[in-house]
C-alpha cells in the first residue's frame, strides 16, 4: 500500500455540474450536494473557507481545499484562474497545504494543465465512472476510455496525486464489465479510488429510464458483494481505496432526491462487514471440514471467540450485529463473543475455538 494519506482536511467547495459539456446520465449534483448552481464570489469563497478553517481547529495537518461536483477544467480559463487565485491564498498563508479538484478525462490536455502550473495544485481526481466504451456510450458521458489513460498518462509526467472515480451499475454494466474495469484501473496504478454506485437521482436521464421501465438498478446486496470483489482486488494491487458510497450528508438523507438504488448511508461499513464475514465464514467452514474428516460427530461449535482490531469490532460485528447472527446460525455455534486485541492487524481476525 502506498504509505501517503490521500484522506486529508478537506474544504469542500462544490461547483455543481459547472463545466460539464452535457449531462450525464445519472448525474444532478445540485440535487445531490443541495449546493447553488455558480461560481462562487471571491468573498463567498473566502468566508467558506475560513468557516471550514474554524471547524478544522488542530485535528490534522494536511489541508486541502477541494473544488468538486463539477468539471473543474472545463470552466473557462479565467474562472479557473480565479478560483485557483483565491484558494492559492490560503495556501501562501501557510493555512492549507494544497488544492485538489475533479474533472473529466478528456478536459486534461497539456494547454489546460499549463494553467496549472502556477498554482499549488496537488491532487487531481478524474471521473472515469467505466473502462468499457459500450457503457461510457450508455451513460453519455462523451469520452472513451483511452481519454481516461491519455489523461492519467499526463498526469503522471506532471507528477500529480491522481485519483480515479469509478461507478458501478450503470446501464450496459455488469459484474463482468466492473471487474474489467477495476483491472484497467488498477494497471494504471493510481494513488487512489473512490467507487460509487449508480443511485437513480430525481431530474436525470436516468430517473426516466426507470420510471420507463428501461433501467434497473443493482440491489443493495449485489452491490456491495461486488463492491467487496472491487475493494479486495485494489487492496491486493496496494491501491488506497478512499470511499465506497456516496458521502453521507444530511441534505442527501432529507430529501427524497433518491428514486432508486442501492444507497445506503453506511455504505462502506457493509462492504467491510461482508469481508469481515466472509474471512470468518471460511475459517469456520475449514474447521467443519477438518471435523468432518476426523470423523466427529459434532458438527457444532459451543464457543467462539472471535478477536479483531478494536478499530474492526463494529465491522466484524456487521450492521446491528447482522454478522453474529448469520455466523451462529450457519455454524451452529452456542456462544460467539467477538473482543479487541491490539494486536491483531485492522483487517485480519483471529478465532479461538
Ligand atoms: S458526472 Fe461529472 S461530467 Fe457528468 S454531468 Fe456530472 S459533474 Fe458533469
Amino acid at each position: 500500500m502506498k504509505t501517503s494519506d490521500f484522506r486529508p482536511f478537506i474544504i469542500p467547495i462544490f461547483l455543481p455540474n459547472l463545466g460539464c459539456p452535457h449531462r450525464c446520465v445519472f448525474c444532478n449534483q445540485a440535487v445531490v450536494t443541495g449546493a447553488k448552481q455558480n461560481i462562487p464570489s471571491p468573498e463567498k469563497l473566502q468566508f467558506q473557507i475560513n468557516k471550514f478553517l474554524d471547524y478544522k481547529g488542530k485535528r490534522r495537518n494536511r489541508v486541502q481545499i477541494s473544488f468538486y461536483g463539477g468539471n473543474f477544467l472545463g470552466l473557462k480559463k479565467n474562472y479557473i484562474k480565479s478560483l485557483l487565485y483565491e484558494a492559492t491564498k490560503f495556501v501562501n498563508e501557510g493555512k492549507v497545504e494544497s488544492i485538489r479538484f475533479s474533472t473529466r478525462p478528456d478536459t486534461i490536455d497539456n494547454d489546460r494543465l499549463d494553467i496549472l502550473k502556477d498554482f499549488p495544485v496537488k491532487t487531481i481526481e478524474l471521473g472515469v465512472q467505466s473502462m468499457d466504451n459500450h457503457v461510457l456510450t450508455m451513460a453519455k458521458r462523451g469520452h472513451t476510455s483511452s481519454d481516461t489513460e491519455k489523461a492519467v498518462n499526463l498526469l503522471k509526467k506532471r507528477n500529480y496525486e491522481i485519483g480515479l472515480q469509478m461507478m458501478i451499475g450503470l446501464p450496459g454494466d455488469n459484474e463482468i464489465k466492473a471487474l474489467a474495469t477495476g483491472r484497467r484501473i488498477a494497471d494504471l496504478s493510481p494513488d487512489f479510488v473512490r467507487i460509487y454506485p449508480a443511485i437513480v437521482f430525481e431530474k436525470t436521464i436516468l430517473a426516466s429510464w426507470y420510471k420507463k421501465g428501461s433501467y434497473t438498478p443493482l440491489s443493495l446486496e449485489t452491490c456491495v458483494s461486488l463492491v467487496k470483489k472491487l475493494y479486495l482486488y485494489f487492496r491486493k494491487n496496494s491501491i488506497q481505496v478512499i470511499r465506497m458510497g456516496l458521502q453521507a450528508s444530511e441534505h442527501l438523507e432529507k430529501n427524497s432526491t433518491i428514486l432508486a438504488g442501492p444507497h445506503h448511508p453506511a455504505f462502506g461499513h457493509l462492504v467491510y462487514s461482508e469481508i469481515f464475514l466472509d474471512m470468518a465464514a471460511s475459517i469456520l467452514e475449514s474447521k467443519r471440514r477438518e471435523s468432518k474428516k476426523r470423523e466427529s460427530k459434532k458438527d457444532s461449535c459451543d464457543k467462539v471467540v472471535i478477536k479483531v482490531h478494536p478499530q474492526s469490532i463494529s465491522r466484524m460485528r456487521g450492521l446491528k450485529n447482522k454478522n453474529i447472527e448469520i455466523l451462529k446460525t450457519r455454524f451452529h455455534i452456542k456462544s460467539l463473543k467477538i473482543i479487541s486485541d491490539f494486536s491483531i492487524k485492522k483487517d485480519e481476525i483471529q478465532l479461538h475455538f
